[in-house]
């Protein structure tokens, strides 16, 4: 066991109260900082891949997890009108690893939240300076508090203060795509697989998530640019007015301006994810575009790698170490397939519509495959 009792995990998002519950099983002295003044989760859905449920179960989370949403058992690349151009057995692909689950964000954060609620969390409170030396790492919290760890660890986000605070001062990378996401409270035509409804330059995905609701995403290739609350579901719904399948009846099943959640897509990539007693987990290391959506699975599992390192080496140098080379090469993997599949989006989709009823399958088996085995 690493000489690191007292931790601070810095953020309360996926990455940070995975690591929460994870470290306080093993009996560590832990406790979160949280910058927002509320428990919010920003963003509609997710779909927690079966590699991310692998996590959960591990941690005892996964039946409330499969209850709070749905299970996905396939998913389908269609053309704008949604007729299939491919589609793969997620069961089969990801064998005994464990269902791929829709959710709603709200109710994910419930359930980890469940976790940690033993765990001291702070809200409304983030750091404002770090200073370390071979024993532990003193912090400064912005309500002039401070206090003393064995290890601080960044859960803080794309923009961690963390990162910028002691490792790097590298920012986010603009990938030139905008998207936005909505829960509505039907599922279009009897909507039971995840879907991509494949455009020009852009794509609606559609994914079930509990009680017979939907989570909706819009993704276009463009610059950045502000999209203003009022008027934005009416301007969504002409963007996409061309869509047949099942988008068309999404759109028209949302009410108001405030269902959708708009941002532009940024990723990360820092070369050095700890130094001495300070180390990086989730989108603070390696923010990814989410076109594999995968980068909420890479923070539970980065969550559940620290964990065993940190119980299985003997130092805290030791554990940050293996944690890293344990890790690195599958989130640079997600990293650059998410990438592929962004840039996918730029061909003439005659082209594309090709090559996914060809060969679309087994392109996503291979993308997919190196996850399959546990980190
Ligand atoms: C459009 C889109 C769709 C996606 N879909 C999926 C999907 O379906 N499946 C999937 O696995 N992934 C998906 N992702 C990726 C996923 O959302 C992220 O990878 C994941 O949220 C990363 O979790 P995190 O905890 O590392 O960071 P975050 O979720 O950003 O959480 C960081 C937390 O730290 C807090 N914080 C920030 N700064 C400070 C500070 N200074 N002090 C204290 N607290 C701070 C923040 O308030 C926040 O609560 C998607 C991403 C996008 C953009």
């Amino acid at each position: 066991m690493a000489d690191a009792e007292r931790v601070l995990i810095v953020g309360g998002g996926i990455a940070g109260l995975t690591l929460a519950a994870a470290l306080h099983q093993q009996d560590l002295v832990v406790e979160l900082v949280e910058r927002n003044p509320t428990w919010h989760a920003v963003g509609a859905g997710f779909l927690i891949q079966a590699n991310g449920m692998r996590v959960l179960h591990a941690l005892g989370l996964g039946a409330a997890i499969e209850h709070a949403g749905a299970i996905v058992r396939r998913w389908d690349f269609c053309d704008e009108q949604g007729e299939v151009l491919c589609e793969t057995d997620l069961e089969a692909l990801w064998s005994d690893a464990g269902p791929c689950v829709g959710i709603e964000r709200t109710k994910l954060q419930q359930v980890l939240r469940s976790g940690v609620a033993a765990v001291p969390c702070r809200l409304g409170t983030s750091i404002t300076s770090l200073a370390q030396d071979n024993q532990r790492v003193s912090v400064i919290f912005s309500d002039s508090s401070a206090g003393e760890y064995d290890l601080v660890v960044g859960a803080d986000g794309i923009f961690s203060a963390v990162r910028r605070l002691a490792l790097s001062a590298t920012s986010p990378t603009d990938l030139g795509a905008m998207n936005w996401r909505s829960i509505a409270p039907i599922r279009p035509g009897g909507l039971t697989t995840l879907q991509f409804l494949l455009g020009d330059g852009c794509f609606f995905g559609l994914c079930p998530v509990g009680e017979q609701r939907t989570y909706g995403f819009g993704y276009i290739m463009q610059p950045r640019s502000r999209d203003p609350l009022e008027g934005r579901l009416e301007r969504l719904r002409n963007r996409f007015a061309s869509f047949g399948g099942p988008v068309r009846e999404y759109l028209a099943s949302l009410e108001r301006d405030d269902q959708v959640h708009c941002s532009a897509i940024e990723w990360v990539e820092v070369d050095e994810w700890y130094t001495g007693r300070v180390v990086l987990i989730g989108d603070a290391a390696h923010a990814s575009s989410p076109l594999m959506g995968q980068g909420g699975c890479m923070a539970m599992e980065d969550a559940c790698v620290l964990g065993e390192t940190l119980r299985s080496a003997a130092t805290v140098d030791g554990a940050l170490s293996d944690y890293v080379s344990r890790r690195k090469p599958r989130t640079r993997w997600v990293q650059s397939q998410s990438i592929a599949a962004a840039e996918s989006l730029r061909m003439s989709p005659s082209i594309r519509d090709a090559v996914l009823r060809e060969r679309g399958d087994q392109m996503m088996q291979s993308r997919f495959g190196p996850l399959i085995p546990a980190p």
